[in-house]
């Protein structure tokens, strides 16, 4: 284990980073009174999340677990044999439903035949998509892709990849503990509020501990990069951006500029503010953008250049997807733009 060296730092219009380390995957690092910070690794562009070991009388309760694959049980594995006590695991807590947060509570609950502790919203989502693995993508998801604009080959792909969230995944328990706003939690010496952020996932929670002044963000909050905002086949008209403006701008007025953030990608940081700021900049920046690119009418896979700056392949298209139909839903509630159906199924949207 590593205690973390810790910087000067300074608030001011941009984010501080708090240590100049951070821990290799599979190392367990001490930066806080009982808090341990751990890295897993992620096979994809996102290479790591970090995940943190509150210490919780005897045990440690665990805040998310990790993709549910070979690779990240063996680093589990291998952090619990590292050290005497690290073995001991108290409850399983869970921020969102996402496989990276959520893959491996299944499996750590049946281990340690301990408690889930999860938003209802996430628990009960994350049961209906892992029980779809293996299952046809349904007709109405083909549509969904369909109004977007999607070629054949780019259909084909969605029906090859459906169901496939529960391969990395591992079987929830059968019941569960609600986390959310109305009950706060005591963990080993301190109590750790739960607050609710909607937008990347339906029912996120970030846990803020007053006293040591910290924030578990979860996806909410993260340093360099922008959660993804997205609407998906289930529920085609959901307005999840509003929802995300409204949980940031709550968010600020609820914790001070100082709490330290501990994301679940990159580095811990403070000036919360700022960054709250910038994420809501980002998204406004977008829809200006479309504002503009909408004038004539245009498919949700034509308005990608409005909102991202690289080039969408194939691997993230149904992210990429998801968000421009966010962001132009949002503007479709907020009464800006009109949208149109042509006989093939295809949307098409345009500014008033
Ligand atoms: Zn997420």
């Amino acid at each position: 284990m590593v205690w973390a060296q810790k910087l000067v730092t300074e608030l001011g219009d941009s984010i501080q980073y708090e240590y100049d380390f951070q821990p290799a995957v599979g190392e367990v690092v001490d930066i806080l009174p009982g808090v341990k910070w751990v890295r897993l690794p992620l096979p994809f562009m996102l290479s790591h999340i970090n995940t943190w070991l509150l210490e919780d009388g005897d045990g440690r309760a665990m805040v998310d677990t990790g993709l549910g694959t070979r690779t990240t049980r063996e680093a589990w594995d291998s952090i619990f044999s590292s050290e005497p006590g690290l073995d001991s695991i108290s409850r399983v807590l869970v921020t969102h439903l996402h496989p990276d947060h959520v893959g491996c509570a299944g499996w750590l609950c049946e281990r340690f035949n301990v408690d889930l502790y999860m938003p209802r919203d996430e628990y009960l989502l994350c049961r209906i998509l892992v029980a779809d693995t293996g299952l046809p993508a349904p007709e109405e998801g083909r549509r969904f892709y369909r109004a977007a604009g999607f070629s054949e080959a780019q259909m084909e792909r969605y029906i090859a990849m459906f169901g496939s969230f529960g391969r990395v995944v591992s079987q929830l328990p059968q019941s569960y503990r609600r986390l959310h706003e109305d009950r706060s939690l005591h963990i080993g010496d301190f109590e750790w509020q739960v607050i609710i952020g909607r937008g990347h996932s339906p029912e996120h929670a970030c846990l803020y501990c007053p006293e040591l002044n910290v924030l578990i963000a979860g996806d909410q909050i993260l340093p360099t990069i922008s959660p993804n905002v997205s609407v998906f086949p289930t529920e085609p008209v959901a307005n999840p951006l509003a929802g995300w403006f409204k949980s940031l701008h709550r968010l600020k007025t609820l914790l001070p500029d100082d709490v330290l953030v501990l994301p679940s990608h990159g580095k811990p940081f403070r000036g919360i503010h700022v960054r709250l700021d910038a994420l809501i900049e980002e998204h406004q920046t977008g829809l200006d953008q479309l504002r503009i690119l909408c004038r004539e009418p245009k498919r949700a896979l034509d308005v990608f250049p409005a909102l991202f700056k690289s080039k969408i392949s194939d691997g993230n298209l149904i992210m990429a997807t998801g968000e421009a139909i966010a962001h132009l839903n949002y503007l479709l509630y907020e009464g800006e733009f009109n949208i149109d159906t042509d006989d093939e199924g295809v949307r098409w949207y345009q500014a008033r």
